[in-house]
């Protein structure tokens, strides 16, 4: 089986660079991921990232509401026939990824759900080497198999995932939930501080939840952070647990200090991770030029290109910096463009 272009992931980068590949002709073949229970413990099932939030409110096009009864006022008179084509409320993140897969189907793009488990990027055409399955070989790979949030790893975490329990403050912290209420945020680097900020304009009040007494932060973040009278910082505490139950997910959090192993409990609503993500590179083994924390190495500035000719990286694998759903498919496209260039030249 040799095909043309063969995306790895199924987030909005998989599904941008499935859907300008397939309208370029190029018949690209998706691996989506396999639907398997250690991809379930690691958050790391089809459909990326995006599938596991509530409400995406920050995607353009999709306005959270009532998407008729804004098209009514949004469009002048001539346009109001548009209304009837929206007829339910904005998109969850579930469903925008089940939109963006039609997308890409519609034009013909081929799926598979499986994961890709090992690469040969030393020889030409590429082998890609499937969970369960045959070995494809492919003339132009795309990997957009983006990153996932790391968590504590306590089984109060887990159990109340999206009641509560967030690991994107810009993705679900403007929820009814978190409003004029007390927030965790656990983490001390600039994303803590900077999901802190946001999440102030929200909360009544932030903890922010360090483990040692100085944050790892810029010193321009830090200064944010204390100018802040939002946002408190517990210095020198870890979190034994997340409080909660099934009828209101979480209530608070029980601290212990790490300078004298006092305990203590702190009321919240929201518990918001923010201690670094770790990108889906395990499958590529090195192959491939990567920074220092297994990120991609994006290798010529503003393209999708990587160490090796032919293979391109789009959305979180290889950025660790804006992590959007817009700028993933934005780079999404760049890899497809990238993609059907290079091939051309070929
Ligand atoms: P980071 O810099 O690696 O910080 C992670 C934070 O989480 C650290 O404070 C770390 O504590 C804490 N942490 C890690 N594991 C933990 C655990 N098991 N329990 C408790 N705490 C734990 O990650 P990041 O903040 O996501 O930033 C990633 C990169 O993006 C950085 O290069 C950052 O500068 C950049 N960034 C920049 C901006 C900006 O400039 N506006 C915004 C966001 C991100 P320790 O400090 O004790 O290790």
């Amino acid at each position: 089986m040799r095909e043309k272009v063969v995306i790895i992931g199924s987030g909005p980068a998989g599904w941008t660079a499935a859907i300008y590949a397939a309208r370029a002709n190029l018949d690209p073949l998706v691996y989506e991921g396999a639907i398997t229970d250690e991809n379930r413990d690691l958050g790391t099932l089809p459909l990326g990232q995006l599938s596991l939030t509530t409400e995406v409110e920050n995607y353009p096009g999709f306005p959270a509401g009532d998407l008729s009864g804004y098209l009514r006022t949004a469009l002048d008179n001539e346009h109001h026939w548009l209304t009837d084509l929206h007829r339910k409320e904005g998109c969850s993140g579930p469903e925008l990824m089940h939109l963006m897969r039609q997308q890409a189907m519609n034009f013909g793009a081929r799926v598979v759900t499986d994961d890709i488990t090992g690469v040969v990027f030393d020889s030409y055409p590429f082998k890609l080497q499937p969970l369960d399955g045959q070995e494809v070989e492919a003339l132009c790979v795309i990997i957009a198999t983006g990153a996932r949030a790391n968590y504590l790893g306590l089984e109060s975490e887990t159990r109340f995932k999206n009641k509560g329990v967030s690991a994107c403050a810009v993705c679900d912290g403007a929820l009814p939930r978190f409003r004029d209420k007390p927030l965790v945020v656990v983490g001390g680097g600039d994303s803590a501080v900077e999901e802190a900020d946001y999440l102030s304009k929200f909360a009544s009040v932030v903890y922010m939840i360090h483990r040692r007494d100085e944050l790892r932060a810029s010193k321009i973040m830090q200064q944010r952070a204390f100018d802040n009278p939002k946002i408190d910082i517990q210095w020198n505490s870890i979190i034994d647990e997340v409080l909660g139950n099934d009828e209101k997910g979480v209530t608070g959090v029980r601290l212990s200090s790490t300078a004298d192993g006092s305990k203590r409990e702190l009321e919240a609503t929201g518990f918001f991770l923010s201690i670094g993500h770790t990108p889906n590179t395990h499958f590529l083994e090195d192959k491939l030029e990567m920074t220092e924390k297994k990120y991609i190495q994006w290798t010529v500035p503003f393209r999708t290109n990587t160490s090796v000719e032919g293979v391109f990286a789009a959305g979180d694998v290889a950025d660790h910096y804006y992590r959007q759903a817009v700028t993933a498919a934005g780079s999404g496209c760049m890899a497809a463009l990238d993609a059907e260039r290079w091939l051309a030249a070929q």
